[in-house]
This record gives structure tokens, C-alpha cells and sequence, in this order.
């Protein structure tokens, strides 16, 4: 067998996502199993959502969970570079091949005419889109449009008959009908590639042999086994993960659940436990042994004990298991030190003193005015956060709101706190000082009064502060799908008043 190359191929337009982890530490188990090689790529193509930071973060967020790549845009290698954007002459190189070659051609639709394809297609009940009409232009036609001006993108030729057949190493084989691949885009009219165009030209150029990532990408598969065979290279072999599912039973997602691996570092988890469960996610051990090292797991790697359906991600269980490795793992002596790195120590405590100087009568005050900053548990009531005089159903209105205003805002600092929630507090119609802010100081910090809560919340960070509004909205009942979509219109109207008046008494 030739060495192993796999990689990890995230895009910087997030937070570091468990999920990436949990693909991450797949990939590097695999390759050290087989001692290849693990590469990290930054798939940042989509210019409008991918940021340097990101790339940042998520390097950061890999390396505290103990990940480690023999070949990424930090480390470098001999397949560089590592970051897509730095190779859009590549990509257009092989698209403009393809159309040379009569693999792909240019498709001078307008936005207005692919909308009413997609409606056409809607109403006929099709799975494709796009209804290649430019497809079979005469050479004459192309240049006329060309001469014009007009705008095009490269488009894969994908065949309209037959099926595309592959066998996943996890799921078996995968069969779909050609009829139901669209023909992808593969350069926009912008010159940069798509996803697929780049994802594949990358995994070909950079001898990747096995791709393993998330199950959600399966659908894209045949999409890539075509661009292979219009490229005349050899596909690597596949293994789509079973996805990491929420309670709800549907994939992770930050906008019900804690997503971000920061969090989990914020809230004293081990690098070693998340680790461990986030294998346990996806793997059965030989006699369904649930704790065990990284070597262990990588000694005796074999895929086909890789599950098929998604697991639930169940913080009780990672709980429980964070508690065996502190056990197992951190000898006595060794705890407090442990502790301190993670939040007790010069660094944070710093910055935290400005907070509480004149709020304390004696040092004894300190641990209950700042517990907030250590505890994962607020112990708070449904009576306690409801806003006066609203419903709890009306509450979790305003506090998604306010995820969706720092979100919006990019800002969950204080100012940008504050800023959001004078934007809510005007979008309800509903006091600043007397309904927002003892929501926030409840629900943020399970108090009424403590430090000042916007520079607390700059402390607290973004992962955990996203987190409590989440649990806050949990603990007074969610928010169905219906009144999800509801709020969204509202709130993009910037008016949400009608939401949350008091039910009508006969
Ligand atoms: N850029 C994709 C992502 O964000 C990579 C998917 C793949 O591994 O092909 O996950």
C-alpha cells in the first residue's frame, strides 16, 4: 500500500467546531496507525464568510485538544501551500482544462435565470436544479456571449445517464444516478473555485489516499468521483463518519447545543476526556471498553469498528468520563496545578481584580461574588430569569434575540453586549434597565447583583456566555421550529413587539 495521506480540511468561517476535533482525531488516528501522514488544509474559498482569525482559532482550538499534523500552513510541507486562497492559479488552470477537454463547460446563466429554474424544478418535484441549457452552446454562440461581456461560471459535465457507484469503507457501497448529480459549478464567475473543485484538485495534487470526514459530505461524493475521472486521476477511498447528534436527534449545531471546542476547555474539561469521548462517538472499542489512550485506540485502529449512524453527544457521558481521566490520569499532586492552568491562575486573576476591588467588605465576599466564573452550574429557576410582567415563552424570545444581535454584531464583549441589548430591549418595546438587564445579570451570572456585567462577560468569553443563554432558554421550555421561524421574520423587521404580548383574557 502506498503511505497513507489523510487530512483535515476545515473552513475558517466559525468558531473551532467539536465537530472538526472529532473528524480531526480520526484522520490522525488513521494515519498513525498506518504511519502516514496527517495533513491540515484550510479550505477558505468561500471569500464572503472565511476569516484569518478563524484559521487562528481553530489551529489553537486542534492543538490544545492534543491534535498534531506533520504537514498544515503553519508547519508547511512539501505539497504547500496549505491554504486554498493562496492557490486559486491552480484551480482555474484545471478548470479551464476541463473545458478544453469537453469535461466542463461555461454557463452564462443569470441569477434571475437560475431562480426560475429552481422553481420550475421545485414544482416538477426534481432533485436537480439546473437545467443545463448551456450545456451544448456551439463554439460561435460562446464567443458571441464572450465578446458581449457577459458573465459566466465553469460548470462539470456530469453524465445524464447511468450511476455513479463507489464503496464507502464504513457504509458499503453507495449507488446514485447520475440524473440526480447536478453539474456542479466548478469556477465562479469571480475566478475562484468552488468547494469541489478545490477540494478535489488538493486531495489529488496533495496524494491524499483516504478521505475521512463527516457524513454530511457523502452527498457530494459522486460530484467528486466524476471531477476525478474528468481529471483522469485515481480517486482516494472514502470513509463518511456518522455525524455528531444533538439531543434533538439532529446534527450538532452551536444554535441548540455547546459546539465550540472553547467551551469545553472554558469549563475545565480535559483535553484527554473530550478526546476519548469524541472516539466513543464514532468507535467501538473490542469488549466495548469506553476508556483507553489515544495510543491504545491508534495500536489497534480498525475502521470497520467505525459506526454507521450518528451518535448522541451526551455531556452527562463526557461528564462522567472527564471524571475517570482526572481520576485515572492526574495524580494528587499534580491536580492543583491542573486547576490553576485552567483558570486559577496570575493571568486570569488579574484581570479579574479590577471587577470586585470596591465590591468587597472582607476577602470572604470574593468566592460568592465571582463563583460564576468558575461553575458550570448556574442553579437557576424558570421563575427566577422569566422577565416581570412576560411569559418564560416570551423570555426565550428575548434571549435568542440577544444571541442573534451579538452574532450579528460579532461582538460578544461588553460593549457589544451592551450594544445588543439595548437593540433588543428597543426590538420588544421593553425596559432596558428594568427587563433586560436583571435577564442578563440572572442568566449570565445567577445573580442580581455582582460585577459589573458587561466587563464580566468580556472575562467570561464568548463560548460560555452563548452557552448560558442556551441553557436559559432550555430551562424555560425552548423555543419550537414554528416560533423560531416567527421570531426570525420579527426580529429581521426589527420588531418584535407583537410577540410577547400578554395572551388575551376573555
Ligand atoms: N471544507 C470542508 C469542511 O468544511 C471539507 C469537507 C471535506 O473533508 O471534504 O468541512
Amino acid at each position: 500500500m502506498n503511505t497513507v495521506r489523510v487530512r483535515i480540511a476545515p473552513s475558517p468561517t466559525g468558531d473551532p467546531h467539536v465537530g472538526t476535533a472529532y473528524i480531526a482525531l480520526f484522520n490522525m488516528i488513521f494515519a498513525r496507525h498506518f504511519e502516514g501522514q496527517f495533513i491540515l488544509r484550510i479550505e477558505d474559498t468561500d471569500q464572503t464568510r472565511s476569516r484569518p482569525e478563524y484559521e487562528t482559532t481553530i489551529i489553537e482550538a486542534l492543538k490544545w485538544c492534543g491534535l498534531k499534523w506533520d504537514e498544515g500552513p503553519d508547519v508547511g510541507g512539501p505539497y504547500g501551500p496549505y491554504r486554498q486562497s493562496e492557490r486559486t492559479e491552480i484551480y482555474q488552470k484545471y478548470a479551464y482544462e476541463l473545458v478544453e477537454r469537453g469535461y466542463a463547460y461555461k454557463c452564462f446563466a443569470t441569477p434571475e435565470e437560475l431562480l426560475e429554474m429552481r422553481e420550475v424544478a421545485a414544482k416538477q418535484g426534481k432533485r436537480v436544479g439546473y437545467d443545463r441549457r448551456y450545456r451544448n452552446l456551439s463554439a460561435a454562440e460562446i464567443q458571441e456571449r464572450e465578446a458581449a461581456g457577459q458573465s459566466f461560471v465553469i460548470r462539470l459535465k456530469v453524465p445524464l445517464t447511468g450511476e455513479c457507484v463507489f464503496d464507502d469503507q464504513i457504509k458499503g457501497r453507495i449507488t446514485t444516478p447520475w440524473a440526480d448529480v447536478d453539474d456542479q459549478v466548478l469556477l465562479k464567475s469571480d475566478g475562484f473555485p468552488t468547494y469541489h473543485l478545490a477540494n478535489v484538485v488538493d486531495d489529488a495534487l496533495m496524494k491524499i489516499t483516504h478521505v475521512i470526514r463527516g457524513d454530511e459530505w457523502m452527498s457530494s461524493t459522486p460530484k467528486h468521483i466524476c471531477l476525478y475521472q474528468a481529471l483522469n486521476l485515481q480517486p482516494p477511498l472514502f470513509l463518511h463518519m456518522p455525524l455528531l447528534l444533538g439531543k434533538d436527534g439532529r446534527k450538532l449545531s452551536k444554535r441548540k447545543n455547546p459546539t465550540s471546542i472553547f467551551y469545553f476547555r472554558d469549563s475545565g474539561y480535559l483535553p484527554e476526556a473530550l478526546m476519548n469521548f469524541l472516539t466513543l462517538m464514532g468507535y467501538s472499542m473490542p469488549g466495548e471498553r469506553e476508556i483507553y489512550s489515544l495510543q491504545e485506540i491508534i495500536a489497534d485502529f480498525d475502521h470497520k469498528r467505525i459506526g454507521i449512524s450518528g451518535a448522541f453527544f451526551d455531556l452527562q457521558k463526557l461528564n462522567w468520563l472527564n471524571q475517570k481521566k482526572i481520576i485515572e490520569s492526574i495524580p494528587e499532586d499534580k491536580l492543583w496545578e491542573r486547576i490553576v492552568s485552567w483558570k486559577f491562575n496570575e493571568d486570569f486573576f488579574r484581570k479579574l481584580m479590577p471587577l470586585i476591588h470596591t465590591r468587597i467588605k472582607t476577602f470572604s465576599d470574593f468566592i460568592e461574588l465571582c463563583d460564576f466564573f468558575f461553575i458550570s452550574d448556574l442553579k437557576l429557576s424558570p421563575e427566577r430569569i422569566t422577565i416581570k410582567g412576560l411569559t418564560p415563552d416570551a423570555t426565550t424570545l428575548v434571549l435568542q434575540a440577544m444571541i442573534w444581535s451579538l452574532d450579528e454584531g460579532e461582538n460578544w464583549k461588553g460593549d457589544g453586549l451592551e450594544r445588543a441589548s439595548h437593540e433588543v430591549a428597543d426590538c420588544f418595546g421593553i425596559s432596558h434597565k428594568k427587563a433586560i438587564m436583571p435577564l442578563l445579570f440572572l442568566s449570565l451570572t445567577g445573580k442580581q447583583v455582582g460585577p459589573p456585567l458587561f466587563d464580566a462577560i468580556t472575562l467570561l468569553g464568548k463560548d460560555i456566555t452563548r452557552v448560558r443563554f442556551l441553557q436559559a432558554i432550555e430551562l424555560l421550555g425552548g423555543i419550537s421550529s414554528k416560533k423560531m421561524d416567527l421570531l426570525k421574520k420579527n426580529w429581521e423587521k426589527r420588531d418584535c413587539k407583537a410577540l410577547i404580548l400578554p395572551p388575551q383574557t376573555a
